[in-house]
């Protein structure tokens, strides 16, 4: 493994084209799109890694399977009246298909999807505290307490979300939005600008790979679920060919970062912060594919 991992990070510094940097984020846009890390958690616990698995970025995306996993915890199957569970084949931000589905976003991993899984979390209680709760899961699945959120990205994010602000409001005219949206968008753009590593990420997604010793979070048959949710919507319109190429769930977000899972085999983690045109990264996605076809651990 610690081969596969040096050959895939050497093939990617061979590239020239890193893909762009997220452009309406500031704090995202200004990071340089050069870097790259791996990192991958074994049915033993053992991390392997290459690149710069010790450098924390922003997690954006990926924190939806966290407040995924505490909105089911809290709600149970009720989450599903609110939010569908089918891919959209559209872009993560887009409002097309809010409009024509009245309000019920596809699926939790598209922005409108989140806002209302986030908004689940944080009924009845401050943002502090719906805050907390994603973070300490996210701390005990990685079993680090070294994790925090960014305010600056946070803050930067909040300026410019012109469009979040957009899909909250129309869920709130649907009445599927339960707290006012500016609590329920500042609770999310806080959740999106958690900080973690390689290392960190590779570990936290060991529960959803059902690997032995990771803490016991969710049931089987919901680590399933939220499998199947990843591979089918994780990577927005580019899940099709994320599934075509890598054969593995996976979720991404626009600071570059990708958890990947391989059932009973496997938690994959990997960060480039340049994006492809369906704003996953680019070179993670190369560097998934690479890895999916030195291992075969593709489920098809
Ligand atoms: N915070 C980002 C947003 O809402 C998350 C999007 C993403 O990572 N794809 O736009």
């Amino acid at each position: 493994m610690e081969d596969i991992l040096k050959s895939i990070t050497a093939s990617i510094f061979q590239q020239d084209d890193w893909g762009e940097t997220a452009q309406y984020i500031p704090e995202l846009a200004s990071v340089d799109p050069k870097q790259f890390a791996i990192s991958v958690c074994l049915p033993d616990g053992k991390l392997i890694n290459a690149g710069a698995a010790s450098k924390p970025f922003s997690v954006q995306s990926i924190t939806k399977v966290f407040s995924l996993i505490a909105a089911l915890g809290r709600t149970g199957d009720q989450l599903w009246s609110r939010v569908g569970r089918e891919p959209s084949g559209t872009s993560f931000d887009s409002v097309v298909l809010l409009e024509k589905e009245k309000g019920r976003p596809r699926n939790p991993f598209v922005n409108a999807g989140a806002i209302v899984t986030t908004d689940a979390l944080l009924s009845g209680r401050e943002p502090k505290m719906a805050l907390t709760e994603i973070l300490e899961l996210i701390k005990y699945m990685s079993q680090s307490d070294d994790i925090y959120i960014n305010e600056d990205v946070a803050t930067s994010e909040q300026e410019t979300g012109a469009r979040n602000k957009a899909l909250a409001y129309y869920l709130k005219s649907h009445g599927n939005l339960e707290n006012e949206p500016e609590l329920t968008l500042g609770t999310y753009f806080h959740q999106c600008a958690i900080e973690m590593t390689t290392d960190q990420l590779a570990m936290a997604g060991a529960s959803l790979a059902g690997l032995k010793g990771a803490p016991a979070v969710l049931s089987l048959q919901r680590a399933r679920r939220v499998n199947a949710l990843m591979m089918t919507c994780g990577h927005y319109d580019g899940s099709g060919d994320f599934a075509f190429r890598v054969g593995l769930p996976g979720k991404s977000g626009v600071g570059g970062g990708l958890l990947v899972i391989a059932p009973n085999v496997a938690s994959v983690a990997i960060w480039s912060p340049g994006l492809n045109r369906y704003g996953n990264s680019h070179a993670g996605t190369r560097a998934a594919t690479m890895l999916s076809n030195a291992t075969k651990w593709s489920v098809f």
